[in-house]
Parts: structure tokens; sequence; C-alpha cells
């Protein structure tokens, strides 16, 4: 893949009409990083910080963060860099952080919630992100870096996230839109940050009530579902209200159909694994915003997921 990507120019994302629609990368460790760039990641939409602590039975020293956030933003100078903090429980457990004796652990002490009541590593994750970025800036031009939290709910932890973020000098502090309730409340949510990123896998888990982890329920784990596409929907106009980015994160945005519905849903930026960027940016290139938007209004309007796709695959058709 590396061959292919090289031999042909790659373009920023964008539609038909001109409309930019940035194409980012999902990375789990730095070392991740050339790949992306190889494979035409713009930028990075979702840093998943979970490696760092996932091996050891502590947390790791300030100094072991501040090197591999180095290592990341070094490879994106002059380009977007969104980083989350560590998102820890549910499907990430980790010993030294969750009750491993939670009856329902995705409705538990998870993401931002587990960072709030150990809120030292919280800071030790701000602290080693500030520096980094200096580090980097001390030697060329440095990385756009965003910050957010996982598992926000309320507007309360948006708050809460974006001050202490603050506190350590980081200038785009955002959230996660993983959990149904920070989706209908976008507009409140949004006036508190800088940003918000859609994580579709989770929001898909909560609003359909079903385990992402459970194979007996993954029939009803579909991003399509219009419950799902109205939540989006929701919190894409309210950033477009309030003139604040909301990207898309989540698995959904590497099918490529369902990224022009979410583009014309109000997402502004697109993350997804590397190997699914190329293409999502050509199949961008065939439709206008306004084909977008008829698109995801005939996946809206469907009863159920498989009508979705379906209505959206015979919109797309029509609009060639
Ligand atoms: C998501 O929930 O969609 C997401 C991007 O986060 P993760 O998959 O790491 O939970
Ligand atoms: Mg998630």
């Amino acid at each position: 893949t590396r061959a292919n990507a090289a031999s042909a120019p790659i373009t920023a994302g964008a539609l038909s009409d001109g409309t930019p629609v940035p194409l980012l990368a999902n990375l789990g460790k730095p070392e991740a990083a050339a790949d992306a760039v190889t494979q035409g990641a713009e930028g990075v939409g979702l840093f998943r910080t979970e490696f760092l602590f996932l091996s050891s039975t502590n947390a790791p020293t300030v100094d072991q963060q501040r090197e591999s956030y180095r290592q990341l933003l070094s490879e994106f100078r002059g380009k977007k860099v969104v980083v989350r903090a560590l998102d820890a429980g549910a499907d990430k457990p980790l010993a030294f952080l969750n009750d491993a004796h939670e009856e329902n652990p995705a409705l538990g002490l998870r993401g931002l919630r587990a960072l709030r009541a150990n809120e030292d590593i919280l800071r030790e994750q701000l602290t080693a992100l500030a520096a980094a970025d200096a580090d980097v800036r001390a030697d060329g031009e440095g990385a756009d870096l965003w910050v957010m939290a996982p598992m926000v709910a309320t507007v309360e932890e948006t708050s809460y996230f974006v001050g202490l973020a603050r506190e350590y000098g980081i200038k785009t502090a955002g959230i996660m839109i993983e959990v149904p309730a920070a989706a209908l409340l976008a507009d409140r949510v949004l006036r508190e940050a800088d940003f918000a990123s859609i994580g579709t896998n989770d929001l898909t888990q909560y609003t359909m009530a079903a385990d992402r982890l459970l194979g007996s329920v993954s029939a009803l784990q579909d991003p399509w579902h219009p419950a799902v596409l109205t939540l989006i929907h929701t919190a894409g106009r309210a950033g477009a209200e309030l003139g604040k980015p909301v990207g898309i994160c989540g698995e959904a945005a590497a099918d490529p159909l369902l990224a022009v519905v979410l583009v014309g849903l109000g997402a502004t930026s697109l993350s997804m694994a590397p190997s699914a960027l190329a293409d999502v940016r050509a199949i961008l290139l065939q439709y206008t915003l306004a084909d977008a938007r008829r698109i995801a209004e005939a996946a809206l309007a469907a009863p159920d997921a498989a009508s979705a796709r379906d209505a959206a695959r015979a919109a797309a058709t029509a609009q060639k």
C-alpha cells in the first residue's frame, strides 16, 4: 500500500464543489504516524493514548508520556493532532484504575469519570502534552495540538475538562460526543468547548443499548441506524450554529457511503484507520455539499439501518 499511495499525488479531502473535508487518521501509537502520512492523512483526528497505560501495572511517568507525544507531534508539524485523554474502563480496562467488580462497566466509572476520580493521572497527562508541544516548537514548526476528553455525558463535565486543560496552556480543548446525552445537548456542551469529535462506536452502543463487544447483539451495533444518524445531525447542526468544528472519529467514517452521509449531517472532518483514507477521499469527490445533504436526508428518514443504507445508495445513484 505504501508504493500505491506514493505513486499517486494525494490531495486534501474535499467534496466536488470544493468544500474541504479534512481526512485524518485514528492512531494508537506514535510509530503508526509515518505510515498514516504515506496513506494521505492530513493530520490526526484521534490519538488513543491507552497504549501508554495498558502494558503496565502503574501509570507511565510524565517523561515517558512526553517522549511519546513528542514523537507523534514531530511527525505532524503544521498539521492538526487531536489527542484523547486516557479512556480507561469498559472495553479498555486498566487494573490500577478501574474497579473489576462493576456489574455494568460500560455504564460505570470509565473515560473522563475515571480520570476525574484519579485527577493526578489527568494532570500528568496534560503536563506531558504541554511539554511535548513545547519540545516540538523548540526546534521548528509545531503541530496544531487539540486535546479532548472521552465519555463526556454532561455540560458540567465539559467545563471541568476544558478548564483543567486551559490551566496547562492547552489552546484547543474539546470533548468526544459518544454518549447520547452529550449529542442531545450538543448546543450547550459546545458552548463550553472549542470542538467536539463524535465517537460513533460508543454512540451506537449507547443509543442502541447494544454492547459493542457482544456478538449476539452485533446486528444492533450499526451506525447506519437512523436513531444514531439523528443524534449526529443534532450535534452537527449545533456545531454549525456555534461555528465550532464537529468531526467524526468512530469507525463509521471509514465506510465510504456513510462518510458522505456524515458530511451531509454536518461533520466538518473525518478521522479513520489510515487504510480507509483513499476510498473515502475518492467518494467525497463525487458529490457536492447539497448532494451530501440530500443523501443524508434520505438516510435519516428511513425506519432502520438497512433501509437507511439502501435509501442513501438510491439517493447517491440519483445524484450522479
Ligand atoms: C468511539 O467510541 O467511536 C471511539 C472513537 O472511541 P473508542 O473506539 O476508542 O472507544
Ligand atoms: Mg469510545
